[in-house]
């Protein structure tokens, strides 16, 4: 019997985390997998920040329920940070801190969606947009931006899209899976479009802040009359290296937050106590480890850029922010090896894990099926080895 609700039965399992999935299996085998399909740092937590969690533990005070939204001191670093850093006043009580920015935003969603209600997703977007938004019962419409314009989507696509259904709009800058990057003149474009529309709430995923290599990161929170319908997404998994520990955290209007604090508490009552007081280690201190891994990325992103630009048919763009690159590999839609036909971008990613031994992800889970997405958070001789092995394979089909 399959009993499942119509609910779960609308969305695809996270394309990213089964790829991962896969590559695991296969190294399970004995098969050496270079992993390039989750994005996550390759690189420790700082030492500072798990010395946070260490004297936590001993100090036996952190073992109870934290308060769901999180604790007021975190709470009030991370409000200090968004004002220090990003110039967007978010007092404590309007900070949530989830389990991940990924719950982060799912609460968002849960808190402002009824039944239809659309949601613009500025395409190519982070592969668990379009599933949380199905899950809160909303509509994502996707707005796409082409490699020609840096994957960038455009003010006045914005609002060709804007229906009277219109809820909200969500974009991550520096984006996953592109690594593009909205310069201060684009979000200025989108709040000119959007001023009119005060219903509209605009959630702003900005988790790739500190792995950015061009300009200053800009939220589109600081633009004038934008604040108070802004949610910022961030947490720590990205620029402090702490993906396993899951915490991420809004700034939002005091209705939301209020909203995603009442939803929290009845799903998984808060974030773990200990993971939290690490959070407060890394916002408090030393950040030359971050600038250090933002350096290694900047410096793989040249390495990978040249290589991949030597790949017969990858058409290849400059990423300015994140660590993904997301080539347009539609020339190999049609070939084939043997048996083997690609009909897919997806096709191709399989075909090249079990030739090449690279687990990439299609570019069919972030909204664009034909290009694919590396993550270069990947050793400098893995990088080279795994890129050698792709042209190998690749060279095959015809
Ligand atoms: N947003 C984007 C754009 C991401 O790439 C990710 C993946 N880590 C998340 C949100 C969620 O991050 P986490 O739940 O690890 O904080
Ligand atoms: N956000 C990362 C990625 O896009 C981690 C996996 C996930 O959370 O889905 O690969």
């Amino acid at each position: 019997m399959n009993a499942l609700s119509n609910r779960i039965k609308s969305i695809p399992e996270s394309a990213t985390l089964a790829m991962a999935a896969k590559a695991r299996e296969m190294k399970e085998k004995g098969v050496e997998v270079i992993s390039l399909s989750l994005g996550e740092p390759d690189f420790k937590t700082p030492k500072h920040i798990k010395e946070g969690a260490i004297e936590a533990i001993n100090s036996g005070n952190y073992f109870a329920y934290p308060p769901v939204n999180g604790y007021p001191d975190l709470r009030k670093a991370i409000s200090e940070k968004f004002d220090r850093d990003n110039g967007l006043k978010y007092g404590p009580d309007q900070i949530v801190v989830s389990n991940g920015a990924k719950q982060s935003i799912a609460n968002v969603f849960m808190a402002i969606l009824n039944p239809g209600d659309e949601v613009i997703v500025l395409t190519p977007y982070w592969v668990s947009y379009s599933a949380m938004i199905l899950l809160a019962e909303g509509k994502p419409v996707f707005v796409r931006g082409t490699i020609e314009n840096d994957f960038k989507a455009t003010a006045a696509q914005v609002q060709a899209a804007i229906t009277e259904k219109t809820k909200a709009i969500i974009f991550s800058s520096p984006c996953n899976p592109t690594g593009s990057v909205f310069t201060r003149d684009d979000l200025v474009d989108f709040a000119e479009v959007l001023k009119n529309r005060e219903d509209i709430t605009i959630i702003s995923d900005e988790i790739y802040e500190l792995i950015n290599f061009g300009d200053k990161h800009e939220s589109i929170g600081t633009i004038d009359g934008m604040i108070d319908r802004t949610v910022t997404v961030n947490g720590f998994s990205k620029g402090f290296a702490m993906t396993g520990w899951r915490v991420g955290y809004i700034g939002a209007p005091q209705w939301i937050a209020k909203a995603a604090n009442k939803m929290q508490g009845q799903y998984t009552s808060g974030n773990c106590s200990i993971a939290q007081r690490a959070a407060l280690a890394a916002l408090n201190g030393s950040m030359e480890p971050t600038k250090e891994m933002a350096k290694a990325y900047e410096h793989r992103r040249e390495l990978v850029y040249k290589l991949l630009k030597e790949i017969p048919g990858f058409e290849v763009n400059m990423p300015q922010g994140a660590f993904y690159f997301f080539p347009n590999v539609s020339h190999y839609i049609g070939k084939s090896y043997g048996e083997i036909k690609i009909n897919t971008v997806n096709d191709l990613c399989m075909f090249l894990l079990e030739d090449a031994h690279v687990s990439l992800v299609t570019g069919e889970a972030f909204g664009d099926p034909e290009c694919l997405r590396l993550s270069y958070a990947a050793s400098d001789e893995d990088l080279k080895k795994a890129i050698a092995q792709m042209t190998v394979s690749l060279a095959k089909l015809s």
